[in-house]
């Protein structure tokens, strides 16, 4: 079966190419590099040993997307390529509507022109807003949107499932990520934001670097065991694993949604405390206020994708911190 992976070169999609080649997938990449780099195709290779064939180009591009598909006979995409920087959408809505939305539009609207009607798409637990459990599990209903990254991701779930219904051959399945940390155990890849990162793990890895001074930890009177926020961490490569059940349980019968997490929660401060004693390093962090639009607490009920994928994540947060910073400190 050949794969198109779009974000292929990217942090969660070059993960997920390598556990495709690893289960024999052909796999076809296409990114733009906005957010990753060309040697990444290299490294795929590093590591599986096999070559994937790569697109450089903007899913946008219709007639790059025409290219992709005649050259080589795409039976199902894994779409990963947008933006995903929460606080520069909030700067930038029109960009992250025109990238995310409108870039899975041409990608649609080409994969109908193909016959290629299989489809694994990235969203995230942002969909479901501010829900009044912690737990969430796929029967809540989408929320209303936190910034634009989040709605831009509602609206592509309820396009996907507008296009089920206009036609029922398609086959979709939309997987609702909680917090990806890690990297392949090889320390070959992992994730290497631009700039200053947004995101926890990224931080610490700076801050383990001595590329950033401190981490500072975004409020201390959450109503949580420690008083920092909890988040539900997976480590990247259970992810891509879910991403390989979730192709093979594909079928037209409805649109799948599912929840990827471990179904545990971690404090800030259970992330810092476990990143420094499995690595034996000093992260200097100190408190300052709340981050506007975070919720204290909020992991995954997993219990859908372990009964219909038979996915469970194995890998815990201990993994997750020696293996970031196994590919951090390589960097
Ligand atoms: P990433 O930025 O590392 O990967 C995305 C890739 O897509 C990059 O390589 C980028 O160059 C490419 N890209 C962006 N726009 C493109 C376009 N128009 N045409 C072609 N390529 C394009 O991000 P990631 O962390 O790997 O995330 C992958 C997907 O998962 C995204 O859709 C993201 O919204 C979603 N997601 C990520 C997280 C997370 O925390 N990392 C959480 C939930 C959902
Ligand atoms: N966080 C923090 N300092 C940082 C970045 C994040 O304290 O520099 C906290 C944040 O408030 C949240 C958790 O770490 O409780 C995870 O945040 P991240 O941005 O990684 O993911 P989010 O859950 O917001 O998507």
């Amino acid at each position: 079966m050949v794969i198109l992976v779009t974000g292929g070169t990217g942090y969660i999609g070059s993960h997920t190419v390598v556990e495709l080649i690893k289960n024999n997938y052909d796999v076809v990449i296409i990114d733009n590099l906005s957010n990753s780099s060309k040697d990444v195709v290299n490294k795929i290779e590093k590591i599986t040993g096999s070559k994937c064939k790569f697109y450089e180009a903007d899913i946008r591009d219709e007639n790059a997307l025409d290219k992709i598909f005649k050259e080589n006979k795409i039976d199902a995409v894994i779409h990963f390529a947008g933006y995903k920087a929460v606080g520069e959408s909030v700067k930038k809505p029109l960009d992250y509507y025109d990238n995310n939305v409108v870039g899975t539009i041409k990608l649609l609207e080409t994969m109908k022109k193909y016959n290629c009607k299989k489809m694994v798409f990235s969203s995230s637990a942002t969909v479901y807003g501010n829900p009044k459990v912690h737990k969430f599990d796929e029967t809540i209903e989408r929320g209303k949107a936190v910034n634009p990254y989040g709605a831009t991701k509602i609206v592509i779930e309820e396009m996907l499932e507008n296009l089920y219904v206009s036609d029922d051959t398609f086959e979709i399945s939309i997987l609702r990520y909680f917090n990806p940390v890690g990297a392949h155990e090889s320390g070959i890849i992992g994730e290497n934001p631009n700039g200053v990162p947004n995101n926890l793990m990224p931080y610490i890895q700076k801050v383990a670097k001595g590329e950033l001074p401190e981490l500072s930890i975004f409020g201390s009177d959450y109503n949580t065991k420690d008083g920092t926020g909890v988040r539900d961490y997976i480590h990247v490569v259970d992810l891509a694993k879910g991403h390989i059940k979730a192709l093979e349980k594909l079928d037209n019968k409805k649109v799948y949604t599912y929840n990827l997490g471990t179904g545990k929660g971690y404090s800030v401060l259970d992330l810092v405390k476990t990143f420094e004693k499995v690595n034996n390093i000093k992260i200097k962090y100190k408190f300052v206020d709340r981050r506007p639009g975070d919720l204290d607490c909020y992991y995954a009920d997993t219990s859908k994708a372990e009964k219909e994928l038979g996915w469970k994540a194995e890998k815990g947060i201990e993994e997750m911190c020696k293996d970031s910073w196994n590919f951090a400190k390589n960097m």
